[in-house]
């Protein structure tokens, strides 16, 4: 898999790409292989070209990703800026690829007097990372809104699946296993288009009062557990301002972990681990982590 003349695929190849590039965080050695497809058809003849077993990750726009320093093998799948069309298919349904950024999936629904979806505008990810984490803000969740979604296999097939082929919980997803979101149908109620944009104005306000939203994080680091938040438990275990290297436990909101700009992943894991053990040790809760931590342990390259 090297050179471009060899294949029937169009995409751009990266090798030993950056993942520090990638993801909100700022932070992550290299993938070994990183493609960008020029569109879905071209995504699906990359895959079934690749070696059997090939390990893949799917990328958004990596704001819920902590990459380790000494990378991923294998390649990855970037999503952003492909797979990128938002249309009305009917008086409340919307038809959503997996690369559209949740901000827009937020300001469409709006404009065409669909409400549901407002609390998608402040979180900085794709419309997959959302499918895939069941993201939610403010009494929102993605998957309410969900009627069905077009997945991909690995080696490049495309099914369709209702709502109920997966198990959904917060901030959870489980569904047919080695597949990938493409695209969702989203299934909204008819409201109005000024509400909408004062309803958006107003969470990306409140978004911006509570939380460091200018500063290189991943947003909430640990689910809240049932009945507690998790920036209280840590904001009362004493850790807001803790720091390993340049990584930094937020002062504006306990559950976000700041990359001040030179920490290393490892310096980010270190954290979130002294966190957890620090709130378990002082009020006997086991935090669940939100972020997904991949790759393998090593230096920067
Ligand atoms: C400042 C800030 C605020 C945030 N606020 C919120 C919030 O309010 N609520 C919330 O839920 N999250 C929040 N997040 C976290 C993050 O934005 C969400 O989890 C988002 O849904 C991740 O989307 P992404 O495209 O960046 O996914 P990525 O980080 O790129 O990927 C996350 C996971 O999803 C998988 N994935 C990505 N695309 C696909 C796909 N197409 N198919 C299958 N799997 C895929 C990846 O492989 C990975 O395992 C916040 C993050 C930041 C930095």
């Amino acid at each position: 898999m090297t050179a471009r003349q060899q294949t029937s695929w169009q995409g751009e190849l990266l090798h030993h790409e950056m993942m520090a590039k990638h993801t909100s965080w700022r932070g992550g050695g290299p993938a070994d292989n990183y493609y960008k497809p020029v569109d879905l058809d071209d995504l699906c003849i990359f895959l079934a070209e690749l070696p059997a077993g090939e390990p893949l990750l799917w990328l958004g726009l990596g704001s819920n990703l902590l990459v380790r320093d000494g990378g991923l093998r294998g390649t990855v799948i970037s999503t952003s800026g492909l797979l990128n069309n938002i249309s009305l298919q009917n008086e409340t349904e919307l038809y959503v690829e997996a690369g559209v950024s949740c901000a827009k999936v937020a300001r469409f629904a709006a404009r065409q007097n669909l409400t549901g979806v407002e609390f998608l505008a402040g979180i900085p990810g794709t419309m997959g990372g959302a499918l895939a984490m069941n993201a939610g803000a403010f009494g929102g969740e993605t998957w309410t809104n969900v009627k069905n979604v077009t997945t991909l296999s690995p080696s490049g097939e495309r099914q369709s699946h209702a709502r109920d082929d997966f198990n959904i919980a917060y901030r959870s997803v489980k569904g047919p296993a080695d597949e990938w979101f493409v695209a969702a149908t989203l299934s909204l109620t008819q409201g109005d288009v000024d509400a909408g944009q004062i309803r958006i104005k107003q969470l990306l306000a409140k978004r911006a009062e509570l939380q460091p939203t200018k500063q290189a994080s991943c947003g909430s680091v640990f689910r809240n557990p049932v009945g507690d938040y998790a920036a209280r438990l840590i904001e009362a275990a004493g850790l807001k301002g803790t720091c390993i290297g340049g990584a930094c436990v937020s002062e504006k909101h306990a559950n976000f972990i700041i990359n001040t700009g030179d920490a290393t992943a490892a310096d980010i894991e270190a954290l979130i681990e002294k966190v957890a053990f620090t709130v378990e040790q002082q009020h006997g809760v086991v935090l669940q982590r939100e972020v997904h931590i991949i790759g393998e342990a090593g230096v920067m390259a």
